[in-house]
């Protein structure tokens, strides 16, 4: 069962592709799963910690779980709330600083397992004070996002320890270097990357060193786990770097004007994410996306009310502009998962 843009319950098995109002968010079942499967391969079980805030539902993330991955990964309070919820949350990796830790101290206390990303005095002061028990210091490799200086990293351990808080290791997300394209220069510089982390990790302790992305998934060898994401569902900016997972995500539109050398379909910014670029449309240009509208050159004529396919260049801000994606079978909807880890 789904529901309709009014929440009303629909039986959506059946359900063509072509009866969806769109702009709908259309997930490839074999694609992903064929890039779920590709992945375990890889990093099988705790090797890989599924992030899961590129898809935010916990339907795809069971089916993570379902191949053998005890922990994931969240950007927010409320991801992790979501996935203990439904029951996804023996292991919950907090990859990010939170100073506001009611919320998780509730979740704790609850039975839900979360470990908190902390790179300051005052994160580890919230973490204690919130009622967090387990942390992991987090260590700035080259991002210059979050993460306490290298150097640092122990001194922060042994006040967190002090403030009586559970150190599980270190984290150290090299950002920087998922799209870069060269191999030979991606494992270069993770393993530039990483060294710095193993040498923070011997001065704080712990079992765990979380790092790396669907980018450097493969490069990452120095890691106990990895925090990969887009890997699922991908984006054209991860497709063009060569990794091998398929295009899994689209956001189906339909074409609502045709002129002499152009088309418009109904998907504009306001549903795709546009910081990596223009999305992708097979066999057509695209030229431009204004709010509500994507302008595309096909190669072949089409016509006003044909559905179009649009590739997104960046997966997490598409993904979050929709209330729920639907798990086609080339025009057949299988399932319509809710994208139930939106919000604050
Ligand atoms: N870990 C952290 C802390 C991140 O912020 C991200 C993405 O931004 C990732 C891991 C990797 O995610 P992805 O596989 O989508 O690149
Ligand atoms: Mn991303």
């Amino acid at each position: 069962m789904g529901q309709d843009t009014f929440g009303r319950a629909v039986a959506w098995p059946g359900v063509r592709t072509s009866e969806l109002t769109t702009p709908a968010l259309i997930v490839e079942r074999d694609v992903l799963d064929a890039n779920l499967a590709t992945m375990s391969a890889a990093l099988p079980g705790a090797r890989l910690r599924p992030h899961v805030k590129a898809h935010k539902t916990t339907a795809l993330a069971r089916r993570q779980q379902a191949l053998g991955h005890p922990g994931f990964t969240c950007a927010t309070v409320r991801e992790c709330e979501v996935m203990a919820a439904a029951g996804l949350g023996a292991d919950l990796l907090l990859a990010n600083e939170v100073l506001d830790t009611r919320r998780l101290g509730a979740l704790v206390a609850g039975g839900a397992r979360v470990t908190v990303a902390v790179d300051s005095p005052e994160t580890v002061a919230a973490a204690a004070a919130g009622g967090v028990r387990e942390v992991l210091v987090d260590v700035n490799v080259g991002l210059d996002r979050c993460g306490c200086a290298p150097e640092r990293a122990g001194e922060l351990a042994g006040a967190a320890r002090r403030a009586g808080l559970e150190v599980r290791g270190v984290m150290g997300y090299e950002g920087h270097l998922q799209l870069v394209t060269d191999p030979d220069e991606r494992k270069r510089r993770t393993g530039e990357a990483m060294a710095l982390l193993q040498a923070a990790a011997g001065d704080v302790g712990g079992e765990i060193i979380s790092a790396g992305g669907t980018g450097t998934h493969r490069d990452n060898t120095w890691a106990t786990e990895i925090q990969a994401g887009s890997y699922a569902l991908m984006d054209t900016a991860y497709g063009s770097v060569g990794h091998p997972f398929g295009q899994a995500l689209s956001v189906l539109g339909t074409v609502v004007s045709v002129s002499a050398g152009r088309a418009v379909a109904d998907v504009g910014l306001k549903a795709l994410g546009m910081d990596h670029g223009l999305p992708a449309i097979a066999g057509a240009e695209v030229r431009r996306c204004a709010d509500e509208h994507t302008t595309f050159v096909p190669d072949a004529p089409v016509r006003v009310g044909d559905r179009v396919r649009v590739l997104p260049a960046h997966i997490d801000p598409t993904v979050v502009l929709h209330e729920r994606m639907h798990l086609v079978d080339g025009d057949t909807v299988l399932e319509t998962w809710p994208v139930d880890m939106r919000g604050w």
